[in-house]
């Protein structure tokens, strides 16, 4: 399965519906600016800061691994919007194999997290410069040292893009949906059943997903 050019497919959905049709050019339906380069240095500032970087607080304490990864897949949300915005959705198709490192080396992701901030938020202020490429490299670096490979990227991926859509379907403006499902938050409920089923299609998550929260809201 070509798992990059899948997630490029769900994300052009996803900001479809979300900003309408017109997001490409660089603004949504209601009007608002699109940073999508904004976007991408703020999930890494979320990725950074789920290390035990400061040097005056909870010195001993744990690196939250498991929330890196999910601000590593935000990120991804949002360097496809810019690379879908810029025109070339092809480029990281040559990242579909990257082999991760069986360790994780966290002050290897910072410090390449940093790097991704600081091009992000100059290509902003230079508008001529488009970091695009440069930015991807580097996050799939970082996925690596995160002993991540694209499987894993996709599997995640899939399950944060399905239960976006499906909290939209389901009264997440008007503030009826359901978040926490029997003691359990959606988003952990979403990401065991891909888990359980790690061959499952983003329509059999969708059902699945489906088929459960029917059982909890009735
Ligand atoms: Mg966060
Ligand atoms: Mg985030």
């Amino acid at each position: 399965m070509k798992y990059i050019k899948q997630m490029f497919e769900l994300q052009q959905k996803l900001n479809d519906t979300t900003n309408g049709l017109i997001w490409t050019e660089g603004a949504t339906k209601e009007g608002r600016q699109i940073s999508w380069l904004r976007c991408i240095y703020m999930e890494a500032a979320e990725a950074i800061d789920s290390f035990n970087w400061k040097h005056w607080k909870n010195i001993e304490g744990e690196h939250d691994l498991d929330n890196a990864k999910v601000e590593l897949v935000d990120i991804w949300h949002f360097i496809m919007s810019e690379a879908i915005h810029f025109g070339d959705t092809q480029f990281s198709e040559i990242y579909e194999c990257i082999t991760p490192k069986r360790k994780i080396n966290p002050e290897m992701v910072v410090e390449i997290l940093e790097k991704i901030v600081a091009l992000s938020a100059t290509a902003n202020i230079d508008k001529s410069q488009n970091r695009l490429y440069e930015i991807t490299a580097l996050f799939f670096k970082a996925l690596a040292m995160m002993s991540m490979d694209v499987p894993e990227l996709y599997r995640r991926y899939v399950v944060k893009n399905q239960l976006n859509t499906f909290r939209q379907n389901h009264g997440y403006k008007d503030g009826t949906y359901i978040k926490i499902w029997d003691a359990v938050e959606d988003n952990v409920i979403a990401f065991n059943i891909m888990e359980e089923h790690p061959t499952f299609t983003p329509d059999q998550l969708y059902k699945k997903l489906e088929k459960e929260y029917t059982y909890i809201s009735s």
